[in-house]
């Protein structure tokens, strides 16, 4: 890897940082405190924005601001079809803004540019509309009950929603919340990660420009156990919706219950298996499985992050996996044909300290890289095989080399944990039976991919794997219209789909007599 072409040759990005305030009721406001955060570019660790720090404060008043526009109007009272063409017109102006939006996630969270701008725009779009088509779709059942009674229910919004973000993909995060929660006719106060708050400010703006009455959409920035713990524990909040670690969602989940027992939705960590079988074409699996754990830096809650092969073809296998790592482009997400960029950084240090120190460049704690390092160290500890990769590159920003690791064991702890990087671990199996109980031992039931060329072996695999979504023959495909969420430890509750409605809405069962039995 050559240090020089990730680090000096830096591109410039095309584009202006304009919005670093909270939104509240329709306005760019500072914060309650006057407090700021920076955020910063992951390529050099340099400042790209201060950022209005949101706290307990301002959180109160963008929940004021969103109880008001939810109890008083307009948005639940306004026509299905009325907020429907929001959603609408919202979704053609981030088409629009599209250019400037994936340069901005890029340069916050420093994923390839042409993934945010091929992929990941388009599919924001195509969200909006799926839930614009819901908006006035949404409608209640005639229950033939017992007894002379005409008994129907009414499906409506649950009221004010609250909802947490993380940094790996901060604009389908956004969208995958917003979305159902707006076509249900609820309103919102969202806290992005601390991480990667631009691109959030930037489309909470274009649904202002959409149309968007005040107050129904509220974002705030700041951090984890100040912003984002007074709104899962806020009483006037209705309903949580999370998106992070599991033991940040256990803890929103006991400020939820705590507080007033508003409805929780999780979706948290995992530790996804990928099976492949000997009777699978091995070249398409390779490159399979490289997708399904490289892709976005390694950083996806769903990655496929335990590579169980047959042992028929585990040394055939582990050397092509291996060749395709060391292909891997790495360097500078704005540059054409990088298929990784830097990790992202988390930010860990007290906010203090931050405060005293974000006037210009500053020596952030990079917890999230250092992690991913010293699971590596662990790997080799443990004596996994290193195929290649193994440590950062050059010294500046945030890079980890495409890393391989064979000969992993289910007991070691880069086959347990989730290391969020991209460090790939090849286990082997013997049978069917063998990969089924040992891809289920796992806390986590968040994804589960297959590679096979029986339709038998697929059709057992998919029964018998314990996850939230299984993909045969394929690896994140995500649509709009695909639930997604997690088993066990992984969450609570699916997004997306039309499974994602019944999150953001309640039942209310009307009941009256009739006149002549
Ligand atoms: P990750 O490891 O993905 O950063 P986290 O769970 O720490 O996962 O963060 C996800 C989101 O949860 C971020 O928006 C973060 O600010 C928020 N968060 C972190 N700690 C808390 C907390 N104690 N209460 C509420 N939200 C939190």
């Amino acid at each position: 890897f050559s240090t020089a072409t990730v680090i000096e040759e830096l591109i410039t990005p095309p584009v202006q940082v304009t919005y670093t305030q909270n939104l509240i009721n329709g306005h760019f406001v500072d914060a309650a405190s006057g407090k700021t955060f920076p955020t910063y570019d992951p390529r050099t660790g340099e400042v790209i924005a201060h950022i209005a720090e949101g706290d307990a404060e301002d959180v109160n008043r963008a929940v004021a601001a969103a109880r008001k526009a939810f109890d008083e109007g307009p948005w639940p009272k306004m026509t299905p079809y009325e907020r429907s063409r929001i959603l609408l017109r919202f979704a053609d102006l981030v088409e629009k803004h599209s250019e400037e939006l994936a340069a901005l996630e890029t340069w916050d969270n420093g994923k390839p540019h042409e993934q945010a701008a091929k992929s990941e725009l388009p599919m924001l779009v195509r969200l909006f509309h799926y839930y614009a088509g819901w908006a006035d779709k949404i409608h209640g059942l005639t229950v033939p009950a017992d007894g002379h009674y005409h008994v129907q229910t009414l499906h409506e919004p649950i009221g004010v929603a609250g909802q947490i973000i993380p940094w790996n993909f901060p604009l389908l995060m956004f969208a995958w919340k917003v979305g159902p929660a707006l076509a249900c006719g609820n309103t919102i106060v969202l806290k992005t990660a601390e991480q990667t708050p631009l691109t959030a400010l930037y489309v909470a703006k274009l649904f202002l420009e959409a149309g968007l009455p005040p107050g129904v959409l509220n974002i705030i920035s700041g951090f984890g156990p100040t912003a984002g713990a007074a709104l899962a524990s806020h009483m006037d909040v209705d309903k949580i919706a999370f998106t992070g670690s599991t033991e940040t969602g256990k803890i929103v989940q006991e400020l939820a219950a705590r507080s007033n027992l508003k409805s929780v939705t999780l979706e948290l960590g995992g530790k996804s298996p990928f099976i492949i079988f000997d009777d699978a074409d091995i070249d398409k699996a390779v490159e399979l499985a490289h997708f399904a754990l490289f892709f976005n830096q390694g950083q996806c809650c769903c990655a496929g992050s335990r590579t169980y092969v047959h042992e028929h073809i585990y040394d055939e296998f582990v050397e092509k996996a291996k060749a395709r790592a060391v292909r891997r482009s790495v360097g500078d997400p704005f540059k054409k044909g990088i298929e990784q960029g830097p990790q992202f950084i988390r930010v860990s240090l007290s906010l203090d300290t931050l405060k005293q120190n974000s006037k210009e460049f500053l020596q952030i704690d990079s917890e999230q890289f250092q992690k991913v390092l010293r699971y590596i160290k662990s790997g080799i500890e443990s004596n996994a095989t290193l195929e290649c990769g193994g440590d950062r590159i050059g010294n500046r920003g945030y890079f980890v080399q495409p890393t391989v690791f064979s000969n992993v064991q289910d007991d070691m702890l880069i086959a347990q944990d989730e290391i969020f990087g991209p460090v790939q671990s090849i286990l082997k199996f013997k049978d069917i039976n063998d990969v089924i109980r040992r891809a289920n031992a796992t806390r986590y039931g968040l994804a589960a991919g297959v590679f096979t060329g029986s339709v038998e072996t697929a059709n057992t695999m998919m029964r018998a794997l314990r996850a939230g979504t299984v993909w045969i023959n394929c690896f994140d495909v995500f649509d709009a219209a695909i639930p997604f969420g997690g088993y066990k430890m992984s969450g609570i509750g699916r997004e997306k789909g039309i499974y994602s409605l019944n999150n953001y809405l309640q039942v209310k069962a009307v009941v009256s007599p009739l006149k002549n039995p």
